[in-house]
């Protein structure tokens, strides 16, 4: 008999009652130090008292009205969003695939506002942009798309780092060009800065139009408000989600004037997306991770423990392989199965994330402290030395 949630995923036998910071707690009062913040998700950690504050105000209040009426908290989102990116404009939305569906109607409609044939975007392998049919065409793998055929057509994914096969790609059709700067899922492989700056150049001198998917990348998590800035270069078009509603599920598709060209009214919506009560978390979120000397935290305790992990890899030659990311985004490419690391750290009471390519991922809360990195990699240390006592 089928199970009453959906079988689609595949849990581990834990659950947890409440959360105080980096730390889960099970009903039983084990707890649980959370390097993977619910997948990059709760970047001040759980229950801050900020966004516990801006919640149960704004609950008091007003919960929903709808996009029919002006909605003041959704404003000054974008108003902040707007101030402290590359961004003119930004369409909030209730998750990142739906942030990704916005780009990618976006930019389809910026060529067709300007009476153009392009509608082709190029994405790449080992890229996951969210479970949309949309999303899943957009990223390509096996994995994401057997069965749910046929896909939205209008997508060449190339191989990941090959410059002469991108060159090669682009065409009279070509639009866009969609890339996380640092895949997520796809193992924590980051594209160098120079790539990054010479897809910009790329897209430039070609009319393209670059798209950022930094709904894992973005919103502090490596050391920088946005993973483009260490390239120094902007996108046209960004899809962000995840930490910006520190658990509550908010994302936004953020873009130039000129990319955005073709959105008039009527063009796109949402019913909940920027809601009184999902804007007033938004904001709290960026009050803290605006907060002067936030971002420097991300990148000394990413440091810290990208330090640490690199003891590890030494120590545990058979267990680790190499270490790679930025801030707190962080993939330890292993040598044994990833999910028995990541399941060791159970037994250890410590949570990490497994990813593409054998890697565990290590996305902690960004609040995390130094005593707290430094707890995290001795949890680590003693998964792996269970897995050496087993082997
Ligand atoms: C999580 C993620 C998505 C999808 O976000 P959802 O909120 O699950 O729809 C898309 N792209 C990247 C890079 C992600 O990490």
């Amino acid at each position: 008999m089928i199970a009453p949630i959906l079988p689609t995923y595949s849990r581990a036998p834990l659950a947890f009652e409440h959360g105080e910071g980096a730390w889960l707690v099970t009903a039983e009062g084990e707890r649980y130090l959370d390097l993977g913040a619910g997948i990059a998700v709760t970047a001040l950690g759980h229950c801050h008292p900020a966004l516990v504050r801006a919640l149960e105000t704004q609950g008091r209040k007003l919960w929903h009205t709808s996009n029919l009426y002006e909605i003041p908290n959704q404003q000054a989102l974008a108003e902040r969003l707007v101030a402290a990116t590359f961004a003119d404009t930004v369409f909030v939305t209730n998750s990142g695939t739906e942030a990704i569906e916005c780009a990618i109607k976006m930019a389809r409609r910026h060529f067709h506002a300007k009476g153009s044939e392009r509608w082709r975007i190029i994405s790449f392998e080992g890229s996951f942009h969210g479970r949309t049919t949309g999303a899943i065409a957009a990223a390509g793998s096996a994995k994401l798309v057997e069965g749910f055929g046929p896909l939205m057509p209008g997508f060449d994914i190339l191989p990941w780092n090959d410059r002469e096969a991108l060159v090669a790609a682009i065409g009279p059709e070509t639009a866009a060009i969609l890339v996380e700067p640092i895949q997520g899922e796809g193992g924590i492989r980051p594209m160098s800065p120079q790539a990054l700056r010479d897809l910009r150049a790329l897209c430039d001198e070609e009319g393209l139009l670059l798209i950022l998917d930094e709904i894992q990348s973005g919103m502090g998590r490596t050391g920088r408000l946005f993973a483009h800035e260490w390239a120094g270069i902007t996108p046209d078009i960004m899809a962000i989600a995840k930490g910006i509603g520190g658990g509550f599920p908010l994302g936004a598709c953020l873009a130039t004037e000129a990319a955005a060209s073709g959105m008039d009214v009527g063009s796109h919506g949402s019913t909940y997306g920027g809601n009184p009560l999902a804007s007033a978390v938004g904001l709290a979120v960026m009050d803290e991770v605006e907060h002067p000397g936030f971002l420097d935290h991300v990148s000394r305790v990413g440091g810290r423990l990208r330090q640490g992990l690199e003891g590890l890899v030494a120590s545990h030659p058979n267990v680790f392989d190499t270490v790679r990311g930025e801030g707190l985004m962080l993939g330890l490419r292993c040598r044994v199965p990833n999910r028995d690391v990541v399941t060791a750290g159970y037994a250890e009471r410590v949570l990490t994330v497994p990813g593409g390519d054998n890697v565990v991922r290590i996305l902690p809360p960004l609040t995390l402290d130094i005593a707290e990195a430094d707890e995290g990699l001795r949890r680590l240390d003693a998964a792996a030395r269970r897995l050496e006592e087993a082997a």
